[in-house]
């Protein structure tokens, strides 16, 4: 049987602890009680936990055995940001498919209002990610960046190599409906390791964005010939991503 897992809080060596919701959670809805036993993620790790103590908001646990964790290859998803509800719901679907890092940015095409209340909404981004990771069993949850301009990617730690090369490990990808035939699984070759993948907003990339992707290093990339809404695109790509990087 698989045991329910929870990403820790806190860690201190052979202990750990839920605090706050994520704590009141475990113990009023779920009910947990001290003797338990549950998966407990530790960022680098994935230990055995047992409940020692649950008091309030916060419940504690001994830590145990180590679990085999298998290591995913890393795939970035660059997102604009584009009707929340959507947004979110891709946000929840790449976490689950197994996505590194997710860095929102603000596009041309992003509605002014949400490009407003972006910031706002990252601390929400995160709860949906880190339940997502809980549900789906990752080690831990990706990191949400705060949301940048497109133009101040590299301020976010995404900037591909000036001039792209075929040896290199990281692929930095835009994706867009190109008139060409760069198929996600062609452009993205065996010998990367990790790759980047830039998702527009609901009105797509402007061409001037295209453009500053090309100049930047970027490499464009479709999945086919249906234009799809940017929430199934998102996941579709990830999903061929960690295939092809499998
Ligand atoms: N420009 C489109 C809508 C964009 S869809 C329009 O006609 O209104 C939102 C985003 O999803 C795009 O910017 C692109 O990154 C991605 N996308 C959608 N369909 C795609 C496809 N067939 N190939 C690659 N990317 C796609």
């Amino acid at each position: 049987m698989t045991r329910r897992r929870w990403i820790a809080d806190e860690v201190h060596e052979n202990t750990a602890a839920l605090v706050g919701e994520h704590a009141l959670h475990l113990a009023r809805v779920l009910r947990a009680e001290v003797g338990q036993e549950f998966d407990v993620a530790t960022g680098d790790a994935v230990r055995r936990g047992k409940i020692t103590s649950i008091s309030g908001d916060r419940v504690e646990f001994t830590l145990g055995e180590e679990l085999a964790v298998r290591p995913a290859p890393k795939v970035i998803l660059v997102l604009a940001i584009f009707k929340f509800d959507r947004m979110e719901w891709a946000i929840e679907k790449c976490t689950e498919i197994g996505v590194a890092r997710i860095v929102p940015v603000i596009a041309r095409r992003t509605d002014t209002h949400l490009a407003a209340s972006a910031q706002k909404r990252h601390e929400r981004w995160q709860h949906i990610a880190r339940q997502a990771s809980e549900q789906s069993r990752r080690p831990a949850p990706p990191e949400i960046a705060l949301p940048v301009k497109l133009k101040d990617l590299g301020s976010a730690g995404v900037s591909p190599a000036s001039r792209p090369e075929a040896g290199d490990k990281v692929c930095h990808l835009v994706l867009a409906e190109c008139e060409e035939d760069t198929q996600l699984r062609e452009v993205l070759t065996h010998r990367s390791t990790e790759a980047v993948l830039a998702i527009g907003p609901e009105g797509g990339w402007t061409d001037d964005e295209l453009q500053w992707f090309r100049e930047s290093g970027w490499v464009a990339a479709s999945l086919g010939d249906r234009i799809l809404r940017a929430e199934t695109a998102a996941i579709v790509a990830v999903a061929l991503a960690l295939d092809v990087l499998r």
